[in-house]
């Protein structure tokens, strides 16, 4: 008889947005009149419309697929079209980080190489991730039957865990900025990690997702930005918060040359190399005409009208920090990331307060509990809204909270 993989039932069981939209549809069919009044501050998925030049792209690239001449199958490398690979090395060098087109291989999203990563390495690792974390490090590792060990991010650290060197991990995954934190790792904290893998051969997974959000000049944009990165650490990054690609799914993922492991007879194994194999083997890369509209992002043209869309957000963001400033509120975040992580007030739990924004003030946001066991007690609230509607829903909670 077939047998399953039972490391599924480990899995916590009620996901976050299920639950949270459980408790939402109840909330509307008791309340029906009130519901129509719900402002959604929850779900990390932006609202602003693709930039005209990555739609005038793609376009362009669907009519070439419609003609014999220019009409494109099966990529050769599914690593992604040169245009791109090139492109996106450009990118990383406009902000200090050494990235050659070899080492990046284009993907349909971040999720999914964080998910499928884990695939090249042996089980037995000591995995860390940090508390709270964005749920796929935990789910992945947790269904390919890894143990997951875990950094505290807390408030007294301002929720940016930096390595213990009592604790021996090889596998470690850091989000900057982070979610659901807002929390960055400045250069010298970052340095401290990539210090840390070096010495215990440690891989660093780093999740870049909300690069473009960055705003202080001593947060780096890039893991590679940091002296020794390129010997332990894999970024994975994705246009879906840099440019609205949460629909049109895009995103890359670097592995440095240098990134050079042990097997267990003692041969070198290029890390690049063993991934290139698995995508091969399992991905076939993806559509022309999306990787035509990444292009356009990383055009001036692009970057500019992309930059138009984050700095909406940004204002959004600040928008809710100062509301909590002036409600004395504590959170970190905002600055360098569309998320704003704030303590429940009056000491209530995350849920309690989910349930009282939602059922007095109609305002939906999500329970920091639901990112670990450290978010206990915090919210999160993003900025990805319209202006009105945030502005709106800060003038309801200073109603309530004040
Ligand atoms: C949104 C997000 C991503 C992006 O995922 P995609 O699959 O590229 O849409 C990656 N990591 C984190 C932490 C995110 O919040």
């Amino acid at each position: 008889m077939v047998k399953l993989n039972e490391n599924f039932g480990k899995l916590k069981k009620n996901y976050l947005f299920i639950e949270i939209a459980k408790r939402i549809k109840a909330y509307s069919e008791s309340h029906p009149e009130e519901a129509k009044k719900l402002i959604r501050m929850g779900i990390g998925d932006v609202t602003r419309p693709l930039a005209p030049v990555v739609v005038e792209a793609m376009q362009k690239a669907c009519a070439e697929m419609g003609v014999r001449e220019t009409f494109r199958g099966y990529e050769d490398s599914g690593a992604g079209y040169d245009f791109l690979k090139d492109a996106v090395s450009n990118y990383y060098k406009s902000f200090g980080a050494d990235v050659s087109a070899d080492e990046i291989r284009i993907s349909d999203g971040a999720k999914s190489d964080c998910g499928n990563i884990i695939d090249i390495f042996g089980s037995g690792n000591t995995v860390l991730v940090t508390d709270p974390a964005y749920p796929v490090y935990v789910d992945s590792n947790i269904m390919n039957g890894n143990d997951v060990i875990y950094a505290d991010s807390t408030e007294e650290n301002g929720f940016a865990a930096m390595p213990d060197r009592n604790v021996k991990a090889d596998l470690i995954y850091l989000c900057s900025p982070n979610n659901p934190t807002g929390s960055v790792y400045n250069k010298a904290q970052l340095k401290e990690w990539v210090d840390y893998a070096l010495e215990n051969g440690a891989v660093i997974i780093y999740d870049a997702a909300y690069e473009a959000f960055i705003t202080e000049n001593d947060v780096p944009r890039s893991i590679f930005c940091v002296e020794g990165a390129k010997m332990c650490a894999i970024e994975i990054c994705s246009l879906s918060k840099t440019a609205g690609f949460t629909g049109t799914r895009c995103g890359y993922t670097v592995i440095p040359n240098e990134l050079i492991l042990k097997d267990s007879a003692g041969s070198d194994v290029k890390l690049a190399d063993i991934w290139a194999r698995r995508q091969g083997s399992k991905f076939n890369g993806v559509s022309y005409p999306v990787q035509r509209g990444a292009e356009a992002v990383f055009t001036p043209e692009g970057q500019k009208q992309c930059k138009e869309n984050i700095a909406y957000y940004q204002e959004n963001a600040r928008v809710i920090a100062k509301t909590c400033d002036e409600l004395g509120i504590k959170y970190t975040g905002g600055v360098n990331s569309p998320y704003i992580w704030l303590k429940c007030p009056n000491d209530m739990n995350s849920w309690d307060f989910f349930d009282k924004l939602l059922t007095e003030i109609q305002v939906v946001g999500t329970p920091g509990a639901g990112f670990g066991k450290n978010g206990d007690g915090w919210f999160r609230l993003t900025a990805f809204g319209t202006h009105e509607a945030t502005a709106e829903a800060m003038e309801r909670l200073k109603g309530l909270l004040k």
